[in-house]
């Protein structure tokens, strides 16, 4: 069992439901020549089911007690356990060239948006991702343009990723119960991505900007990095407002801004040579 109480500030609430974890497992599907990245494993409630199928798993856990008893919890010298923050692994080191990774975790809800964003920077390692957070989050994922939970998440997942809403998960399902309802989704990175790496990067960074004066028209939230001309000769108008641009209309956006200030795109990623940019 546990070394200790639930550490709140790890966001630790573990699954204790059987229904539920076999219902995660029934939509992840494991098989054995998969390889999945698990966040914060815990005391090893999907861990050992996903081992079970002969699978391969990286398992990353910052609290360092459940990081060294996990080995003993699964049994098994498939799982490789690494104490460490998943907001700054190195993804990339994981796979081998050919190989795409599975990511599966019961996110920690207090980091669960950081996570995202930087899952989102290794798109093109992933075969897929299954993730449980916070409901409103996933909302936030999954919002319409025009939606007041529309915003910068919502875009940079829409540019990589499908989204598939699973099940939800009430708060009786863990130890300790959080406060708030769950649920369970996948992503699915786009198979031929929708824009170049440096498109993609113009994107991220005129989204934050603009989301980061949500009550701003673009041509004013923009000021300083697109000129009111650009946003129009990219076919957009600059009086809208972010949340009222839908996805296509951000790449629209970028594909032009990418053209006329090609500065705009950060390099410099930590993705492995051999994954297609
Ligand atoms: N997977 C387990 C389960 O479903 O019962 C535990 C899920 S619990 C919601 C979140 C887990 O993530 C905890 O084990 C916690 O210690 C770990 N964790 C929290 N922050 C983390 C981080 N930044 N990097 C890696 N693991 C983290």
């Amino acid at each position: 069992m546990s070394s200790g109480r639930p550490r709140k500030r790890f966001g630790q609430h573990f699954l204790n439901d059987g229904n539920i974890i076999r219902k995660i497992i029934a939509h992840v599907a494991p098989a054995a020549s998969d390889h999945f990245v698990e966040i914060g494993p815990g005391q090893g409630a999907i861990t050992r089911p996903l081992l079970a199928s002969g699978a391969r798993l990286d398992a990353i856990e910052i609290d360092r007690d459940l990081a060294r008893e996990l080995p003993g919890r699964v049994a098994t010298e498939r799982c490789t356990v690494h104490c460490a923050d998943a907001l700054n692994f190195d993804f990339g080191s994981l796979a081998t060239p050919g190989e795409k990774l599975r990511l599966v975790g019961n996110l920690p809800y207090n980091v669960s948006t950081p996570l995202l964003f930087h899952f989102l920077h290794y798109a093109p390692v992933w075969r897929d991702l299954h993730v449980m957070l916070q409901k409103e989050v996933g909302e936030r994922m999954a919002a319409a343009a025009g939606n007041k939970t529309y915003g910068r998440l919502t875009v940079a997942l829409a540019l990589r990723c499908r989204i598939d809403q699973l099940f939800g998960i009430s708060p009786g399902s863990f130890n300790p119960p959080p406060q708030v309802d769950s649920v369970f989704l996948r992503l699915v990175p786009h198979p031929v991505p929708l824009a170049s790496a440096d498109i993609l990067s113009v994107a991220d960074r005129l989204v934050a900007a603009a989301f980061g004066m949500r009550r701003k028209r673009l041509r004013n939230g923009l000021r300083g990095l697109v000129a009111e001309a650009e946003i129009s000769a990219a076919g957009i108008d600059p009086g809208l407002r972010p949340e009222q641009l839908p996805p296509a209309g951000w790449l629209q956006l970028s594909s032009h801004v990418a053209r006329v200030k090609p500065e705009l795109a950060k390099h410099g990623n930590a993705l492995p040579e051999w994954l297609p940019s």
